[in-house]
Protein backbone atom coordinates (compact mmCIF):
# COMPACT_ATOMS: atom_id res chain seq x y z
CA UNK A 1 0.00 0.00 0.00
CA UNK A 2 1.92 3.40 -0.98
CA UNK A 3 1.01 6.72 0.58
CA UNK A 4 0.74 8.14 -2.34
CA UNK A 5 0.96 7.64 -5.71
CA UNK A 6 1.39 10.06 -8.01
CA UNK A 7 0.55 9.79 -12.09
CA UNK A 8 2.59 11.61 -14.46
CA UNK A 9 6.18 12.56 -14.74
CA UNK A 10 5.48 16.44 -16.07
CA UNK A 11 6.20 19.23 -14.01
CA UNK A 12 3.14 18.89 -11.86
CA UNK A 13 3.98 15.43 -10.87
CA UNK A 14 7.58 16.12 -10.36
CA UNK A 15 6.63 18.89 -8.17
CA UNK A 16 4.39 17.20 -6.00
CA UNK A 17 6.67 14.23 -5.47
CA UNK A 18 9.37 16.82 -4.13
CA UNK A 19 7.07 17.79 -1.76
CA UNK A 20 6.06 14.55 -0.83
CA UNK A 21 10.00 14.10 -0.43
CA UNK A 22 10.57 17.16 1.69
CA UNK A 23 7.94 15.94 3.80
CA UNK A 24 10.11 12.60 4.46
CA UNK A 25 6.77 10.61 2.75
CA UNK A 26 8.80 7.68 2.05
CA UNK A 27 6.22 5.21 0.34
CA UNK A 28 5.24 7.34 -3.12
CA UNK A 29 5.62 6.55 -6.48
CA UNK A 30 5.47 8.26 -9.41
CA UNK A 31 4.04 6.31 -12.58
CA UNK A 32 4.60 7.87 -16.20
CA UNK A 33 3.58 6.18 -19.65
CA UNK A 34 6.36 7.43 -21.28
CA UNK A 35 10.11 6.28 -21.71
CA UNK A 36 11.32 9.37 -19.81
CA UNK A 37 9.84 12.26 -17.54
CA UNK A 38 8.31 14.79 -19.29
CA UNK A 39 6.91 13.68 -22.79
CA UNK A 40 5.09 16.59 -23.23
CA UNK A 41 7.60 19.38 -23.14
CA UNK A 42 9.82 16.49 -25.08
CA UNK A 43 7.05 15.86 -27.74
CA UNK A 44 6.13 19.74 -28.53
CA UNK A 45 9.25 21.37 -27.38
CA UNK A 46 11.30 21.90 -30.32
CA UNK A 47 15.25 21.38 -29.09
CA UNK A 48 16.71 25.01 -28.50
CA UNK A 49 13.34 25.78 -27.82
CA UNK A 50 13.17 28.71 -25.31
CA UNK A 51 11.05 28.39 -22.21
CA UNK A 52 9.90 31.67 -20.46
CA UNK A 53 9.23 31.37 -17.09
CA UNK A 54 6.28 33.84 -17.33
CA UNK A 55 4.17 31.87 -19.91
CA UNK A 56 0.63 32.57 -20.84
CA UNK A 57 -0.16 35.68 -18.84
CA UNK A 58 0.64 33.36 -15.42
CA UNK A 59 3.05 34.99 -13.06
CA UNK A 60 6.53 33.96 -12.59
CA UNK A 61 5.96 33.93 -9.04
CA UNK A 62 6.89 30.32 -7.03
CA UNK A 63 4.86 28.73 -4.10
CA UNK A 64 6.55 25.29 -3.48
CA UNK A 65 10.52 24.51 -4.23
CA UNK A 66 10.33 24.10 -7.23
CA UNK A 67 11.07 27.57 -9.51
CA UNK A 68 11.93 28.36 -13.16
CA UNK A 69 13.59 30.79 -14.47
CA UNK A 70 13.57 31.68 -17.83
CA UNK A 71 15.55 29.49 -20.36
CA UNK A 72 15.09 26.50 -22.22
CA UNK A 73 14.10 22.84 -23.24
CA UNK A 74 17.67 21.98 -22.27
CA UNK A 75 17.77 23.77 -19.11
CA UNK A 76 13.96 23.03 -18.00
CA UNK A 77 14.55 19.13 -18.89
CA UNK A 78 18.53 19.68 -17.10
CA UNK A 79 16.47 21.16 -14.50
CA UNK A 80 14.06 17.96 -13.49
CA UNK A 81 16.97 15.61 -14.14
CA UNK A 82 18.88 17.22 -11.38
CA UNK A 83 15.72 16.99 -8.71
CA UNK A 84 14.62 13.51 -9.48
CA UNK A 85 18.53 12.59 -8.55
CA UNK A 86 18.57 15.08 -5.72
CA UNK A 87 15.19 13.72 -3.94
CA UNK A 88 15.67 10.53 -5.05
CA UNK A 89 12.08 10.38 -6.57
CA UNK A 90 10.93 6.75 -7.28
CA UNK A 91 9.17 6.90 -11.01
CA UNK A 92 7.76 3.61 -13.36
CA UNK A 93 8.45 4.75 -16.40
CA UNK A 94 6.55 3.00 -19.23
CA UNK A 95 3.62 2.77 -17.29
CA UNK A 96 0.28 3.86 -18.07
CA UNK A 97 -3.00 4.50 -15.71
CA UNK A 98 -5.77 3.03 -16.95
CA UNK A 99 -8.00 3.63 -14.07
CA UNK A 100 -8.36 4.82 -10.48
CA UNK A 101 -10.87 3.79 -8.45
CA UNK A 102 -11.55 4.77 -4.96
CA UNK A 103 -12.26 1.47 -2.39
CA UNK A 104 -15.08 1.57 -0.08
CA UNK A 105 -12.61 0.94 2.97
CA UNK A 106 -10.60 3.80 1.67
CA UNK A 107 -7.48 4.32 -0.55
CA UNK A 108 -7.42 3.55 -4.29
CA UNK A 109 -7.10 1.08 -6.48
CA UNK A 110 -4.44 2.13 -9.49
CA UNK A 111 -4.54 -0.08 -12.72
CA UNK A 112 -1.82 0.18 -15.01
CA UNK A 113 -0.06 -1.22 -18.19
CA UNK A 114 1.46 -3.49 -15.80
CA UNK A 115 -0.38 -4.08 -12.99
CA UNK A 116 -2.63 -2.83 -10.06
CA UNK A 117 -1.35 -0.71 -7.31
CA UNK A 118 -3.21 0.46 -3.59
CA UNK A 119 -2.37 3.64 -2.61
CA UNK A 120 -4.04 6.11 0.15
CA UNK A 121 -4.07 9.24 -2.09
CA UNK A 122 -3.55 9.83 -5.84
CA UNK A 123 -2.66 12.71 -7.53
CA UNK A 124 -3.68 13.08 -11.16
CA UNK A 125 -0.61 15.50 -13.16
CA UNK A 126 -1.27 13.84 -16.36
CA UNK A 127 -1.96 17.10 -18.49
CA UNK A 128 -3.69 17.62 -21.80
CA UNK A 129 -1.87 17.12 -24.74
CA UNK A 130 -1.96 13.02 -24.60
CA UNK A 131 -5.32 14.75 -26.65
CA UNK A 132 -4.71 17.40 -28.57
CA UNK A 133 -7.77 19.41 -29.86
CA UNK A 134 -8.84 18.39 -33.12
CA UNK A 135 -10.55 21.08 -35.72
CA UNK A 136 -14.03 20.41 -36.33
CA UNK A 137 -14.31 19.32 -39.69
CA UNK A 138 -13.20 16.28 -40.96
CA UNK A 139 -9.79 15.81 -42.91
CA UNK A 140 -9.74 13.16 -44.90
CA UNK A 141 -8.18 10.02 -43.96
CA UNK A 142 -5.56 9.66 -46.74
CA UNK A 143 -4.42 12.95 -45.20
CA UNK A 144 -4.68 12.35 -41.49
CA UNK A 145 -2.68 9.19 -41.96
CA UNK A 146 -0.15 10.72 -44.44
CA UNK A 147 2.76 13.29 -43.31
CA UNK A 148 0.55 16.76 -44.49
CA UNK A 149 -1.22 16.39 -40.71
CA UNK A 150 0.77 17.93 -37.85
CA UNK A 151 -0.30 18.31 -33.93
CA UNK A 152 3.39 18.75 -32.69
CA UNK A 153 6.46 19.89 -34.15
CA UNK A 154 8.43 16.71 -33.32
CA UNK A 155 6.85 14.01 -35.22
CA UNK A 156 9.08 14.15 -38.47
CA UNK A 157 11.02 16.77 -39.44
CA UNK A 158 9.37 19.70 -41.44
CA UNK A 159 11.80 21.42 -44.12
CA UNK A 160 11.41 23.54 -47.04
CA UNK A 161 7.45 23.12 -47.11
CA UNK A 162 4.46 25.20 -47.48
CA UNK A 163 3.25 25.02 -44.03
CA UNK A 164 0.15 26.52 -42.29
CA UNK A 165 0.19 26.42 -38.71
CA UNK A 166 -3.53 26.73 -37.43
CA UNK A 167 -3.91 28.84 -34.16
CA UNK A 168 -3.31 31.90 -32.49
CA UNK A 169 -1.73 31.27 -28.76
CA UNK A 170 1.38 31.05 -28.32
CA UNK A 171 2.33 27.32 -29.19
CA UNK A 172 1.16 29.02 -31.87
CA UNK A 173 3.35 31.63 -32.33
CA UNK A 174 6.70 29.53 -31.08
CA UNK A 175 5.75 27.18 -33.84
CA UNK A 176 5.33 29.90 -36.40
CA UNK A 177 8.60 31.43 -35.79
CA UNK A 178 10.75 28.17 -35.63
CA UNK A 179 9.42 26.90 -38.80
CA UNK A 180 9.79 30.50 -40.52
CA UNK A 181 13.86 29.55 -40.39
CA UNK A 182 13.48 26.78 -43.14
CA UNK A 183 9.81 26.73 -44.49
CA UNK A 184 7.26 29.44 -46.25
CA UNK A 185 4.72 29.82 -43.30
CA UNK A 186 1.34 31.11 -43.45
CA UNK A 187 -0.59 30.94 -39.73
CA UNK A 188 -4.35 30.96 -39.72
CA UNK A 189 -6.01 32.68 -36.77
CA UNK A 190 -9.89 33.38 -36.21
CA UNK A 191 -8.87 36.36 -34.21
CA UNK A 192 -8.42 39.49 -35.35
CA UNK A 193 -5.20 40.33 -32.88
CA UNK A 194 -2.82 37.42 -31.17
CA UNK A 195 -4.24 38.49 -27.57
CA UNK A 196 -3.45 35.00 -26.24
CA UNK A 197 -0.18 34.89 -26.92
CA UNK A 198 2.41 36.35 -24.14
CA UNK A 199 4.16 39.75 -25.03
CA UNK A 200 7.13 38.47 -25.81
CA UNK A 201 5.82 35.73 -28.55
CA UNK A 202 3.29 38.52 -29.49
CA UNK A 203 6.38 40.76 -30.78
CA UNK A 204 8.16 38.36 -32.28
CA UNK A 205 5.27 37.14 -34.41
CA UNK A 206 4.65 40.88 -35.54
CA UNK A 207 8.08 41.68 -36.34
CA UNK A 208 8.29 38.03 -38.32
CA UNK A 209 5.25 39.07 -39.97
CA UNK A 210 6.42 42.57 -40.68
CA UNK A 211 9.36 41.47 -42.32
CA UNK A 212 7.65 39.00 -44.77
CA UNK A 213 9.12 35.44 -42.76
CA UNK A 214 5.40 34.77 -41.69
CA UNK A 215 2.10 35.30 -43.62
CA UNK A 216 -0.63 35.72 -41.04
CA UNK A 217 -4.27 35.05 -42.25
CA UNK A 218 -6.00 36.86 -39.19
CA UNK A 219 -9.70 37.23 -38.86
CA UNK A 220 -10.08 33.44 -40.97
CA UNK A 221 -11.34 30.06 -40.45
CA UNK A 222 -10.75 27.25 -41.66
CA UNK A 223 -13.68 25.09 -42.93
CA UNK A 224 -12.19 22.29 -45.17
CA UNK A 225 -9.34 20.33 -45.82
CA UNK A 226 -9.37 18.43 -48.99
CA UNK A 227 -6.68 16.04 -50.52
CA UNK A 228 -5.03 17.61 -53.93
CA UNK A 229 -2.03 15.56 -55.24
CA UNK A 230 -1.01 14.08 -51.95
CA UNK A 231 -0.97 17.62 -50.70
CA UNK A 232 -3.49 20.02 -48.76
CA UNK A 233 -5.94 22.22 -50.24
CA UNK A 234 -7.61 24.47 -47.55
CA UNK A 235 -10.85 26.25 -47.97
CA UNK A 236 -11.95 29.23 -45.54
CA UNK A 237 -15.21 30.57 -44.75
CA UNK A 238 -14.24 34.09 -45.38
CA UNK A 239 -14.57 34.96 -49.42
CA UNK A 240 -11.40 37.43 -48.97
CA UNK A 241 -9.31 34.09 -48.66
CA UNK A 242 -9.00 32.15 -51.74
CA UNK A 243 -8.56 28.18 -50.85
CA UNK A 244 -4.95 27.25 -51.04
CA UNK A 245 -3.07 24.13 -51.35
CA UNK A 246 -0.16 23.38 -48.64
CA UNK A 247 1.95 20.69 -48.05
CA UNK A 248 1.27 20.15 -44.28
CA UNK A 249 -0.87 21.84 -41.86
CA UNK A 250 0.22 21.87 -38.08
CA UNK A 251 -2.53 22.64 -35.49
CA UNK A 252 -1.93 24.04 -32.20
CA UNK A 253 -5.38 24.22 -31.07
CA UNK A 254 -4.24 23.13 -27.22
CA UNK A 255 -5.73 20.34 -25.40
CA UNK A 256 -8.74 18.35 -24.38
CA UNK A 257 -9.17 16.78 -20.37
CA UNK A 258 -9.38 13.09 -20.48
CA UNK A 259 -12.40 13.38 -18.71
CA UNK A 260 -13.28 10.03 -18.60
CA UNK A 261 -9.87 8.92 -17.04
CA UNK A 262 -11.57 11.80 -13.82
CA UNK A 263 -15.27 10.55 -14.53
CA UNK A 264 -14.18 7.31 -13.77
CA UNK A 265 -12.75 8.06 -10.26
CA UNK A 266 -15.75 9.74 -9.52
CA UNK A 267 -14.48 13.26 -9.96
CA UNK A 268 -16.71 15.74 -10.78
CA UNK A 269 -16.12 17.67 -13.82
CA UNK A 270 -17.28 21.55 -15.31
CA UNK A 271 -18.37 21.78 -18.89
CA UNK A 272 -14.94 22.00 -19.96
CA UNK A 273 -13.96 18.31 -18.67
CA UNK A 274 -11.70 19.81 -16.16
CA UNK A 275 -11.57 18.52 -12.19
CA UNK A 276 -13.42 20.57 -10.06
CA UNK A 277 -11.34 21.14 -7.36
CA UNK A 278 -11.44 22.78 -3.74
CA UNK A 279 -8.88 25.62 -2.70
CA UNK A 280 -6.66 23.26 -2.25
CA UNK A 281 -6.86 20.82 -5.20
CA UNK A 282 -9.13 17.94 -3.88
CA UNK A 283 -11.60 16.67 -5.98
CA UNK A 284 -14.77 15.71 -5.10
CA UNK A 285 -13.23 12.22 -3.81
CA UNK A 286 -11.55 12.50 -0.53
CA UNK A 287 -7.64 12.29 -0.97
CA UNK A 288 -8.06 12.34 -5.03
CA UNK A 289 -6.06 15.52 -5.86
CA UNK A 290 -5.14 17.25 -9.92
CA UNK A 291 -2.93 19.27 -10.62
CA UNK A 292 -1.02 21.25 -13.33
CA UNK A 293 -2.62 21.63 -16.78
CA UNK A 294 -5.54 19.14 -16.41
CA UNK A 295 -7.00 21.84 -14.24
CA UNK A 296 -7.13 24.52 -16.95
CA UNK A 297 -5.32 27.14 -17.27
CA UNK A 298 -5.75 30.14 -14.85
CA UNK A 299 -6.57 27.51 -13.00
CA UNK A 300 -3.46 25.56 -11.48
CA UNK A 301 -2.22 25.16 -14.84
CA UNK A 302 -1.42 26.58 -18.29
CA UNK A 303 2.35 26.82 -17.59
CA UNK A 304 5.52 25.12 -15.63
CA UNK A 305 5.41 27.44 -12.81
CA UNK A 306 1.46 27.13 -12.61
CA UNK A 307 2.37 23.16 -12.62
CA UNK A 308 4.38 23.53 -9.90
CA UNK A 309 2.49 25.47 -7.99
CA UNK A 310 -0.43 24.03 -8.16
CA UNK A 311 0.91 20.64 -7.41
CA UNK A 312 3.13 21.87 -4.50
CA UNK A 313 -0.25 23.45 -2.20
CA UNK A 314 -2.07 19.92 -3.29
CA UNK A 315 0.79 17.82 -2.01
CA UNK A 316 0.98 19.87 1.13
CA UNK A 317 -2.73 20.28 1.63
CA UNK A 318 -2.78 16.11 1.64
CA UNK A 319 0.26 15.90 3.69
CA UNK A 320 -1.75 17.57 6.39
CA UNK A 321 -5.23 16.10 6.12
CA UNK A 322 -4.00 12.41 5.78
CA UNK A 323 -0.69 12.00 7.15
CA UNK A 324 -0.68 14.73 9.68
CA UNK A 325 2.59 16.41 8.49
CA UNK A 326 3.04 19.76 7.92
CA UNK A 327 5.50 21.82 5.57
CA UNK A 328 5.66 25.85 5.38
CA UNK A 329 5.57 27.12 1.94
CA UNK A 330 8.52 28.10 0.17
CA UNK A 331 7.98 31.41 -1.22
CA UNK A 332 10.87 31.05 -3.72
CA UNK A 333 11.90 34.76 -5.77
CA UNK A 334 13.06 33.97 -9.45
CA UNK A 335 16.34 35.99 -7.93
CA UNK A 336 17.02 32.98 -5.13
CA UNK A 337 16.39 29.84 -7.28
CA UNK A 338 17.74 26.43 -5.48
CA UNK A 339 18.46 24.76 -8.53
C1 LIG B 1 4.38 24.11 -27.61
C2 LIG B 1 4.27 24.48 -26.15
C3 LIG B 1 5.14 25.44 -25.62
C4 LIG B 1 5.07 25.77 -24.26
N1 LIG B 1 5.99 26.66 -23.74
C5 LIG B 1 5.97 26.96 -22.42
C6 LIG B 1 6.92 27.87 -21.84
O1 LIG B 1 7.77 28.45 -22.52
N2 LIG B 1 6.84 28.13 -20.50
C7 LIG B 1 5.90 27.53 -19.70
O2 LIG B 1 5.89 27.79 -18.47
N3 LIG B 1 4.98 26.67 -20.21
C8 LIG B 1 5.00 26.37 -21.54
N4 LIG B 1 4.07 25.50 -22.06
C9 LIG B 1 3.06 24.93 -21.15
C10 LIG B 1 3.67 23.84 -20.26
O3 LIG B 1 4.43 22.95 -21.05
C11 LIG B 1 2.55 23.09 -19.54
O4 LIG B 1 1.73 24.00 -18.85
C12 LIG B 1 3.15 22.08 -18.55
O5 LIG B 1 4.00 21.15 -19.20
C13 LIG B 1 2.03 21.32 -17.82
O6 LIG B 1 2.62 20.41 -16.95
P1 LIG B 1 1.81 19.13 -16.40
O7 LIG B 1 2.78 18.39 -15.55
O8 LIG B 1 0.53 19.58 -15.79
O9 LIG B 1 1.42 18.28 -17.69
P2 LIG B 1 2.34 17.68 -18.85
O10 LIG B 1 3.56 18.49 -19.07
O11 LIG B 1 1.39 17.47 -19.98
O12 LIG B 1 2.84 16.28 -18.28
C14 LIG B 1 1.98 15.17 -18.15
C15 LIG B 1 2.80 13.91 -18.03
O13 LIG B 1 1.88 12.84 -17.73
C16 LIG B 1 2.17 11.73 -18.57
N5 LIG B 1 0.92 10.96 -18.73
C17 LIG B 1 -0.18 11.33 -19.46
N6 LIG B 1 -1.16 10.40 -19.34
C18 LIG B 1 -0.67 9.44 -18.51
C19 LIG B 1 -1.20 8.22 -18.00
N7 LIG B 1 -2.44 7.82 -18.28
N8 LIG B 1 -0.42 7.45 -17.20
C20 LIG B 1 0.86 7.86 -16.87
N9 LIG B 1 1.41 9.00 -17.33
C21 LIG B 1 0.66 9.79 -18.13
C22 LIG B 1 2.69 12.37 -19.86
O14 LIG B 1 3.45 11.41 -20.61
C23 LIG B 1 3.52 13.52 -19.33
O15 LIG B 1 4.85 13.17 -19.05
C24 LIG B 1 4.10 25.15 -23.42
C25 LIG B 1 3.21 24.21 -23.96
C26 LIG B 1 3.29 23.87 -25.30
C27 LIG B 1 2.34 22.83 -25.86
Amino acid sequence: MYDLIVIGAGPSGISAAVEARRAELTKILVLEKGPAHSQMVRTYYKPGKRVDARYAGQEAICFGLLCLKDGDRESYLGLMDAVIDQYQIPIEFNTEVWSVTPQLSGGFIVKTSQKNLETKCVLVAIGKMGKPNQPDYPIPTSLRRGPQILFGINSRPIQGEKILVVGGGDSAAEYADILSRDNAVTLSYRKLEFSKANPLNRKILEDLIAVGKVRALLGSNVTAVEEHSDKARVVFAEPEFEPEIFDSILYALGGVSPVEFLRGAGAETNERGEAVVGPNYETSVPGFYVAGDLLGKENGGGSIIAGFNSAAEATRDLLKKYFDKSLEPEIVSLDHLRF
